[in-house]
Formats: structure tokens, C-alpha cells, sequence
């Protein structure tokens, strides 16, 4: 599976690796928005997954809020390779004194990880690799015993880096080569690295993990959702707000409401594998939306784990000043720490996601 930079960056940057203040958007004006709260120059940024992304105009910048807004409209609408380009990475712009480049993939041949690494990183690596293969520097470290700063060290002493600069540049080898071992990757890239007044500072980054390896990492796949932002939310015009985790479940648990008599405000969904914080961020969302009288909050956890939910849930409410009725369907991947939950709050539940629609209308009915 393969991150998107943005993913992969807060994944480096949790292992120590330096990066830039950065926010994803959607849109120009969430676009202009970030760039204005952010009050500097700023690099926009395509999230593809395809590379080349430079060279085919992926990778933009601008001065101000207002020019924020047109280049990220024209990178939104780019299509590279084949990949519609969704969402942006809009991020401050570096002063590159000097780019690197430095990799950890598997050598298959070798059947080995090999560390690649040179003082001539950038766009032009491929073409580096074909004219000038010896600037590239190859290492392969013994996967069966740790690998030692020393080692990462003598790297960046190949690579031919300034001496004030070989302990930095070992760190960030180093630290590369164990974000490689940690997630089981298949590819963890920095490219270009660059030098700037603050040091070294990964400027794109490239993760491919192992998808036979991914149940050991939810901790990645949360990321990913998190990200997403409030996820698919669609306003109606009802008063009970529908959440589901899933948009089938999703969509079900409106036809429930409809079935029993009852009318949705929102349709929302949290996608598989929310954790507490999206569950959380969810809830604010409708509880912010003046409609809604009742909350109704479908979740069959599978990666979706019911206790997550049931914190998150609680959390929301105890955040909120806004009241409103709420019943939740809750079965699933740890329900019965899910429910406990639940009962000790206060906070009324169903098993079954027909009694739970049904209870969701007639609440929301007493309260007219
Ligand atoms: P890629 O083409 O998909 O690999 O995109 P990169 O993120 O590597 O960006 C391509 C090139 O754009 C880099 O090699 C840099 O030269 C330049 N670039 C990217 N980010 C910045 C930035 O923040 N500041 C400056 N000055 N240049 C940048
Ligand atoms: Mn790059």
C-alpha cells in the first residue's frame, strides 16, 4: 500500500525526521484559508500517488492567500498519469540551499534492504541513476542485526556531504532506515532532502508499505482516515442525524429512520476504521448543526473497534453544551467494552439496528 506524501510525512516526522509545516486541502478556498492562516509563501503540493509529480506540474507556489487560491484550482483540476489529483498538500515554502536524496528499498535481486543515497537529489534521480550511476551511493546494511549511526555515518561520508553536515545527514539515514524496519515497508524515500538554514528537512516523502503487514499498523491506517478529514457529510433536511461507518450502513440506517416514520438531517460517514477522535470530530459536527433534535449513530465495528466508538462518543457529548437525544447501535469488534461504556455514561444503546432506528424516531417524535 502506498501513502500519499502527506501520510507518509507525519509518519517521518513521528521517527524524528524534520518536515515543513504543512495542511491538506479540497478545495481553493480551504486552499486560500490554510495559506492565509499560515501567513507565509507556501509550496501546493498535488497528493498523487504516481511520481514524476514535478515535472508535470504537480508541485506549485505562491506568495499570497489570493494566488493560493488560483494555483490551487489549477492543481486540483490536473489529472497526472492517469490520477485525478483530489486533495493538496499546501505547505511552506522551503529556501533550498541544497537537495539530497536518500532511500530504503528492497534490493530483489540481492534479497536484501539497500539504503541508496546522493548529494544530487531531486527531479532529475532517474536520469542521475542512467548518466551518472556512481553518484549514487548503495549500502546494504545486515537486516539481522541493528543498524548502527556509525554505519548511517559513513553513508553520508560517501555521499560526499560537507563535514559540518555528516552528523545530520547520518541522523536522518539512520532514523530513515528504522522507519523502513518499524512499519515493514516496502520503499521509505526522502526526495529531495534539503538543506535549509534550519538544517535538513525531509521535502517529499514517499512510503510503500507491505500490504501483507498493514493488521500490524493500524496505527497507519488511522492516519489515513483521520485525514480525511470530517469524512462524507451531506446535509438534508430532516432532524435526526445519521452516522454510520460505511456508506452502505450508512445509507441503511436512513432507511431505517424513513421506514419508521422519521426524517434524517445528515448523512455522515465516519468510514471504516474510525477512531475516537473522527467519532468524536463527527458527533461535533451534527451537534453544530441546528436541526438536529436526535443523533443516530449505526456502527458494526469490524476495524471500527466499539470501545473506540463509545469513548468517542462520550467524549463529544461531554464536550458539548448543545443537548440532544442520541441512540446508538453498537455491535461489533469489542462491543462488550463498548457497551459497558455506555451504561456507565448514561448513554442509551441497541444491539440491533432496527430497534435502535425505531427508538431513534420515537425520541425524536417526543420531543416535538
Ligand atoms: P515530485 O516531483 O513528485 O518528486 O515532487 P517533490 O515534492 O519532490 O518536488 C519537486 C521539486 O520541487 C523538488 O525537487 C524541489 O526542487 C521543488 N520543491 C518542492 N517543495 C519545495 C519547497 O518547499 N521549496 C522550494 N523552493 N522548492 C520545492
Ligand atoms: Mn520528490
Amino acid at each position: 500500500m502506498k501513502f500519499f506524501e502527506s501520510i507518509a510525512k507525519q509518519v517521518f516526522n513521528q521517527e524524528g525526521i524534520n518536515i515543513l509545516e504543512g495542511h491538506v486541502a479540497y478545495s481553493p478556498e480551504e486552499a486560500m484559508e490554510i495559506s492565509s492562516e499560515m501567513g507565509v509563501p507556501v509550496a501546493i503540493k498535488a497528493q498523487v500517488l504516481t511520481g514524476g509529480r514535478g515535472k508535470a506540474g504537480g508541485v506549485k507556489f505562491a506568495k499570497n492567500p489570493g494566488e493560493a487560491f488560483k494555483v490551487a484550482d489549477d492543481v486540483l483540476k490536473l489529472e497526472i498519469k492517469g490520477e485525478k489529483v483530489k486533495h493538496i498538500l499546501i505547505e511552506e515554502r522551503a529556501d533550498i540551499i541544497n537537495e539530497f536524496f536518500i532511500s530504503v528499498s528492497i534490493d530483489r535481486a540481492k534479497r536484501r534492504p539497500v539504503i541508496m543515497a546522493s548529494s544530487e537529489g531531486g527531479i532529475e534521480i532517474e536520469n542521475l541513476a542512467k548518466t551518472n550511476p556512481e553518484k549514487i551511493i548503495r549500502y546494504y546494511p545486515n537486516p539481522l542485526i541493528e543498524f548502527l549511526p556509525y554505519e548511517a555515518r559513513e553513508i553520508a561520508r560517501k555521499m560526499g556531504v560537507e563535514s559540518s553536515l555528516i552528523s545530520a545527514m547520518g541522523d536522518v539515514i539512520w532514523k530513515l532506515y528504522n522507519v523502513f524496519v518499524k512499519y515493514d515497508a516496502d520503499t521509505a524515500e526522502i526526495n529531495p532532502l534539503v538543506l535549509t538554514s534550519d538544517g535538513l528537512i525531509a521535502a517529499d516523502a514517499k512510503l510503500v508499505i507491505d500490504n501483507d503487514s498493514l493488521y500490524r499498523h493500524q496505527d497507519l491506517v488511522n492516519l489515513l482516515h483521520y485525514k480525511k478529514k470530517a469524512v462524507d457529510f451531506v446535509k438534508l433536511d430532516g432532524d435526526i442525524a445519521v452516522i454510520g461507518n460505511g456508506a452502505g450502513l450508512t445509507l441503511t440506517a436512513m432507511d431505517m429512520i424513513k421506514l419508521n416514520g422519521g426524517k434524517p438531517a445528515t448523512f455522515l460517514d465516519i468510514g471504516g476504521g474510525a477512531s475516537d477522535q473522527i467519532i468524536n470530530q463527527a458527533l461535533n459536527i451534527v451537534l453544530n448543526y441546528d436541526p438536529v433534535k436526535v443523533v443516530f449513530l449505526n456502527v458494526l465495528g469490524g476495524i471500527t473497534k466499539a470501545d473506540d466508538v463509545a469513548r468517542g462518543v462520550i467524549k463529544a457529548l461531554d464536550d458539548n453544551e448543545r443537548k440532544v437525544g442520541i441512540v446508538i447501535r453498537l455491535t461489533g469488534t469489542n462491543e462488550e467494552e463498548g457497551q459497558k461504556l455506555l451504561e456507565e455514561a448514561g448513554i442509551p444503546y441497541e444491539v440491533s439496528m432496527e430497534k435502535a432506528a425505531k427508538k431513534a424516531v420515537e425520541l425524536c417524535d417526543s420531543l416535538k
